[in-house]
């Protein structure tokens, strides 16, 4: 089956087909480096990773562009508060902010261009439009013309004629000719970074920068363009006004966003405390893979309520999963397929690829994957898992880790917290007179080279030498 995506452009899903050759381009906004980023940035950040990965998956070749906006109305601001400059204040968060991904598995874009690297363009873009009749100056500033734009408020769905200018219109910008058109360029101030331009010195507004850098590395036209549901208006609906007014062509063919996350039930805020970065939580324990997981299992589709018991059941879920992956590697060679079970695979593969094909159905892909689990556990049991049988389940859940990445399937050697996890399920099995269970824990932790030693005061381990 194909994969079909829901585009916000058209109210609808669908099929993902590359505009030229088999390529997938793929642009998403990313972070403003003015702090860390918060969880819900890394939701978004993580349902892109899933996406590209998915993708790939599908055989697509992919190339994901990624813009840093490190220059801004907030970073200048703090820079100046610290005394720095922007290119020194920014750095230090441009560099936790790749620092979070990897932590969090996320594969970064191949290309990650900064806009301060980029002025230039952003400086032919403001000119063809300037060209085109699509823009205004006052006092210094190049305003973009809506009115001009017929295709105004497509994305959003809105009528430029019901648009309310937002309440947070810079002071500096009253002088526009309609409240609601928007700074390309915005004229110098005294202390602020400025680069200079045909329309005089200054710098770029937020909406160009990903307009311009997007068409320079994916082309005019492309493929995917995604972010949180927080930018289709103003920010993607401008991007449109700006890229379409100046080559007259389609911008972006797939719309996609992804839907907040919240806390314990509530938006995220400083002033309600409950605003949490990465680090907030690795400082409390939290184990990234489970945030991975927990971020990755909600549709990217549905409001994502974090909470602490989510976290929790999400380490269960791996947990439940690479104990499996344990047990399934335990079965021999030589022992006779179950036919059974070979169905069983074959329909798990099928329901979780359907359920990612439509619309990357996260929660039903890992549903059937955890159905499979359930099924060939009982199975393992009795003893009616062939060899043929484990190979084709341990290649599924590989598939599978290609895109959620939090599975251990590999034939790694245990880490210490395994192995004291492993002899912790022993001890219960053989208090629970599970002897079989007990034994099978023991020869298992032997294949690994861990030796075992019952002693008065519970059961020492060391690693064969
Ligand atoms: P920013 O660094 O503020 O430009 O945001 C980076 C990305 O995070 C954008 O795609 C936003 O749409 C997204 N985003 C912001 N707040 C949230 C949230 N609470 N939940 C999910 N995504 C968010
Ligand atoms: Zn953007």
């Amino acid at each position: 089956m194909a994969l079909r995506l829901y585009n916000t452009l058209t109210r609808q899903v669908e099929e993902l087909k590359p505009i030229r050759d088999h390529k997938i381009r793929m642009y998403t906004c990313g972070p403003t480096v003015y702090d860390y980023a918060h969880i819900g940035n890394l939701r978004t950040f993580l349902f892109q990773d899933i996406l590209r990965r998915y993708i790939r998956y599908k055989g697509f070749d992919l190339v994901q562009v990624m813009n840093i906006t490190d220059v801004e109305d907030k970073i200048i601001a703090r820079a100046r508060e610290e005394g720095v400059s922007i290119g020194e204040y920014t750095k230090k968060y441009e560099k936790a902010f790749l620092v979070d991904l990897e932590t969090l598995r996320i594969q970064p874009a191949e290309i990650m261009p900064r806009a301060t690297e980029h002025i230039d363009v952003m400086i032919d873009l403001v000119s063809r439009l300037k060209e085109g009749g699509f823009t205004y100056e006052r006092d210094g500033s190049t305003y973009y013309r809506i009115d001009r734009f017929n295709d105004y408020g497509k994305l959003s769905q809105l009528d430029p004629g019901d648009i309310r200018p937002s309440s947070q219109v810079d002071e500096d910008e009253y002088s526009k000719e309609d409240p609601r058109d928007f700074v390309l360029w915005k004229a110098r101030k005294e202390g602020e970074e400025e680069w200079d331009s045909p329309f005089g010195p200054g710098r770029p507004g937020w909406h160009l920068e990903c307009s311009a850098m997007s068409m320079k590395y994916l082309g005019e036209s492309f493929d995917i363009h995604c972010g949180g549901v927080d930018l289709v208006f103003p920010h993607h609906e401008n991007e449109i006004a700006q890229s379409e007014g100046a080559t007259g062509k389609p911008f972006v063919r797939h719309w996609v966003h992804a839907a907040h996350l919240i806390v314990e039930g509530q938006k995220m805020s400083k002033s309600l405390g409950n605003f949490l970065t990465l680090r907030d939580l690795l400082d409390r324990d939290c184990n990234p893979v489970a945030l991975r997981y927990l971020l990755a299992s909600v549709h990217y589709r549905r409001q994502l309520n974090f909470t602490s018991d989510g976290l929790e059941q999400s380490r269960a879920a791996i947990r439940r999963v690479n104990d499996f992956v344990l047990r399934v590697r335990e079965v021999a060679d030589g022992v006779p397929t179950n036919e059974e079970v070979s169905e069983r695979v074959v329909s798990a593969r099928k329901r979780f690829e359907d359920a990612m094909d439509e619309d990357l159905n996260t929660s039903a892909a890992l549903a059937a994957l955890f159905e499979l689990v359930r099924d060939v556990n009982v199975r393992l049991e009795s003893k009616q898992v062939g060899s043929s049988n484990r190979d084709e389940i341990l290649d599924l859940l590989q598939d599978v880790n290609q895109i959620f990445d939090v599975f251990e399937i590999e034939e790694l050697e245990l880490g210490d917290e395994e192995v004291a996890r492993l002899i912790d399920e022993r001890e219960k099995a053989r208090h629970d007179r599970d002897y079989g269970r007990g034994d099978e824990i023991r020869d298992l932790l032997q294949e690994q080279g861990i030796l075992l030693e019952d002693t008065g005061d519970g059961t020492r381990w060391k690693r064969r030498s």
